[in-house]
């Protein structure tokens, strides 16, 4: 098995080795989670890109651990969230509609856990108040004390939308 040395591959805030494999069964490039490691196995010989396998995998990933995360948060409520839905959109970490149906950037798998937390704790927060008044920001700071420094790592402002 080969180690990729050229890129960095986070997964929640730590940085881990990517190993290649070559696996002539398969029918097109996939990465796995394997020993605190990437797995990436692929039916081609000599250089791939793997990007798209890796984006796959934080998707996959990113259902897992938000879904998790939601469940934990969601005690701090008395309104439920209806449904969510992993989302490829550059331009926002997540979103909550007036219906709680809510989305979350697949990108965010590579951010530590807490930062993660910030953003399933804000989408949660909209349930109650649409905008980013006082009370909204009041709200998020009771689940999330930290949260400012977070929004530092995100690169978002507190007028920004999320
Ligand atoms: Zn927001």
């Amino acid at each position: 098995m080969k180690k990729l040395t050229e890129n960095k591959y986070y997964y929640l805030g730590n940085v881990y080795p990517m190993y290649m494999s070559l696996d002539k069964s398969l029918k097109k490039v996939t990465i796995k989670w394997v020993n605190n490691s990437f797995h990436c196995a692929s039916p081609f010989e000599g250089e791939i890109d793997i990007s798209l396998a890796l984006k796959s995998f934080y998707i996959k990933e990113s259902r897992k651990v938000i879904n998790q995360r939601l469940k934990i948060y969601q005690k701090n409520f008395k309104v439920k969230y209806k449904s969510f839905l992993i989302e490829d959109n550059d331009k926002r970490w997540g979103s909550c509609n007036s219906l709680r149906s809510l989305t979350f950037n697949w990108r965010l798998m590579i951010f530590p856990l807490d930062v993660v937390d910030y953003v399933v704790v804000h989408e949660l927060c909209h349930m109650l108040h649409m905008n980013h008044d006082r009370s909204f920001w009041r709200l998020v700071g009771k689940i999330c004390p930290n949260y400012k420094k977070t929004m530092e790592i995100l690169g978002t402002k507190k007028t920004r939308d999320m």
